[in-house]
């Protein structure tokens, strides 16, 4: 469900008709606290073979994005370029997020910790989505779901020695 963001106008620039100034202060600015507890979970990935331990790994079952303004703020580099320019045309219609997620290339088993968006213009048509892209081995990464049940993310490699014998530690827990 598309929340509709609320429009705000400079200061003596209300009485200029209902086109909203595009230089009107940004809305919806949420700090990285906010984003964590939005998506609620972190966790560490340990190896039992060897000394391999992850960065702190986010993940948002069910996170929607509020606004494309929100979804700017989480985007980096080139996913961030791509979607100013397809809001500044107006392209973005709908939007679906899973929220944060891990992906793996399955040659050299690196892992990407990021946030999943597909865009959608006026006809449906998917006109972006992130990727987790592997450089070294010139392929997309895979998207790894994480089991919550069994707290274990399945067929997820060690980055480091290669074995499936990976422990999800629990980082911080928001409720
Ligand atoms: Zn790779
Ligand atoms: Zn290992």
């Amino acid at each position: 469900m598309e929340k509709r963001p609320r429009l705000r106008f400079l200061a003596g620039r209300e009485d200029a008709g209902s086109t909203p100034d595009p230089a009107a202060p940004k809305f919806g600015e949420i700090s990285k606290r906010n984003i964590t507890t939005l998506m609620g979970q972190s966790y560490f990935i340990e190896c039992q073979k060897c000394d391999y331990k992850s960065k702190e790994i986010t993940t948002g079952v069910g996170f929607l994005f509020g606004n494309i303004n929100d979804i700017l703020q989480i985007l980096k580099g080139n996913d961030k370029k791509t979607v100013q320019l397809l809001k500044h045309r107006k392209q973005i219609h709908t939007h679906y997020s899973r929220g944060y997620s891990l992906y793996q290339c399955s040659d050299c088993h690196s892992l990407e910790n990021k946030s999943h968006l597909n865009l959608y213009n006026q006809q449906g048509d998917l006109v972006f989505q992130t990727d987790s892209y592997c450089r070294s081995c010139q392929k997309a990464r895979e998207y790894m779901p994480e089991d919550s049940d069994n707290e274990t993310i399945p067929d997820l490699c060690c980055p480091k020695c290669h074995q499936q014998d990976l422990r999800v530690l629990p980082g911080i827990l928001w409720d």
